[in-house]
């Protein structure tokens, strides 16, 4: 389902930075000797190392896109180191960068939408497969009938359309719209660095093609940036695996002990847990349940006076506020508390959805037999002297079972009473 509020520009940052330090180190001129020797063995280099990082992580769409881009570098590369060589193209370099203007993109789309479905090795084979076919078939063409073969790809098949400002064979426009409709699409259906990179990445491929045999080693730079674009997304999600609660959205337990490794002299700690979460689970299912975590998530997620909230771990979220008083914090987890206790949720199911917002907000106003509540107990502790983060955090566990204790629903400061606490029957009591 697209979930537009999960499209990020963090998910594309990297790859636009790579790809505008490609840009600019194309257009640089006069490289001197170091740059030089890096740009020629540069595209080799980040194929093995990005491409046995992807082996180590099991990806193969990502292996199988970097072999993509490097096959048409080599390919092209080769025609561009006998131009500068010899002043003059190969016999067979227009042909040649013609295939590839229309082979890349269409490989390139193919291996990026091919989602890992089967047995990694059936997968494999099956990309090799597809990688095979078509380069044999373009390569026995290319030898049996050359002459045939770039008059069929050079030729100008939409006159109406044909600009003077297009350097590429007029079949490759088509084949990019497309390729790049298709990778937007799929980013809109699934917001994730690497759909977004493999985005970036046809766009560099897209500005890289004219300028081949223009620009000195902008294809050494752009495919280097293309697969390192492609590297990084991989090295992006990993990261999100690891630091971020794929349920709720919310940095994840490894982020909150990162987290307080950096915390400072002041702050406030917090740890809130749904009551009665497993009567709720038992009484209306684990979907309904998982629907409730994102809603707390959320809310805990826009807490104010600087709160972050991380997910700790089942239905316990900690709330970190760095160089914060108790007397700063409290308001704003009082706020929290109420506006989760109070807030009714539809039981969706597949019939009943609301058609549009409006009417969504409607029926949550209208609190309907379909629609439940949920209240939470949150307990705080400040740090006071010679007290570790762990200690301080285990202080505000105390303090959430008091709030357990005091009856639920209600906000308790460790080592003192009760406090600002409004008293509310969950649904499920
Ligand atoms: P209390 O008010 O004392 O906190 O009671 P409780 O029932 O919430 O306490 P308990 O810790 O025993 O129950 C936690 C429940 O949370 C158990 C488990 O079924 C549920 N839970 C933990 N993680 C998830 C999750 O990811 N999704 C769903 N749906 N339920 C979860
Ligand atoms: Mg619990
Ligand atoms: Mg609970």
């Amino acid at each position: 389902m697209p979930r537009p509020s999960a499209v990020r520009l963090s998910h594309f940052l990297p790859s636009l930075l790579l790809l505008i330090a490609g840009l600019s180190a194309a257009y640089v001129k006069d490289l001197n000797v170091f740059f030089t020797s890096l740009f020629n063995v540069l595209p080799t280099l980040v194929l093995l190392l990005g491409g046995a990082y992807c082996a180590v992580y099991r990806r193969q769409r990502e292996l199988f896109l970097m072999l993509t881009v490097y096959i048409a570098y080599y390919l092209l590369d080769t025609q561009t180191d006998y131009y500068r060589d010899n002043g003059k193209v190969r016999d067979d370099a227009a042909v040649v960068f013609h295939l590839c203007c229309l082979l890349l993109p269409l490989l390139f789309a193919i291996f990026a939408a091919w989602q890992e479905r089967t047995h990694l090795f059936q997968d494999m084979l099956a990309r090799f497969a597809v990688l095979l076919a078509v380069g044999s078939v373009a390569l026995a063409l290319e030898q049996s009938y050359p002459q045939a073969l770039l008059m069929w790809l050079a030729e100008i098949r939409w006159p109406a359309v044909h600009g003077a400002w297009m350097s590429l064979i007029q079949l490759a426009y088509p084949v990019f719209i497309a390729a790049f409709l298709l990778l937007a699409w799929q980013y809109w259906r699934h917001p994730r660095p690497l759909h977004a990179a493999q985005l970036v990445g046809l766009l560099g491929l897209f500005w890289m093609l004219p300028e081949t045999f223009i620009l000195p080693f902008t294809l050494n730079i752009m495919c280097s940036q293309v697969m390192l674009m492609i590297a990084t997304a991989v090295a992006h999600e990993a990261y999100q695996m690891a630091f971020r609660d794929e349920l709720t959205g919310l940095p994840g337990r490894r982020a909150l002990n990162e987290r307080m490794q950096r915390l400072g002299r002041n702050y406030v700690l917090a740890m809130s847990d749904v009551d009665h979460f497993k009567k709720f689970n038992d009484t209306h299912g684990h979907d309904v349940g998982d629907q409730v975590l994102r809603l707390v998530a959320s809310k805990l997620s826009r807490v104010g006076g600087g709160g972050r909230a991380y997910r700790y771990g089942g239905e316990e979220f900690a709330v970190v506020f760095a160089g914060k008083t108790l007397e700063e914090c409290l308001p704003h987890l009082e706020f929290i508390r109420e506006s989760i206790a109070t807030y009714n949720i539809h039981l969706r199911n597949q019939d009943s959805r609301p058609q549009d917002d409006q009417q969504g907000r409607q029926r949550r106003a209208g609190a309907s037999a379909s629609s439940v509540s949920v209240t939470v107990s949150i307990g705080v502790a400040e740090r006071l002297e010679q007290r570790t983060p762990d200690r301080v955090l285990k202080s505000a566990d105390e303090a959430l079972y008091s709030a357990k204790g005091a009856g639920r629903n209600c906000v308790v400061v460790f080592g003192q009473n009760r406090r600002g606490a409004v008293r509310m029957e969950a649904a499920t009591d």
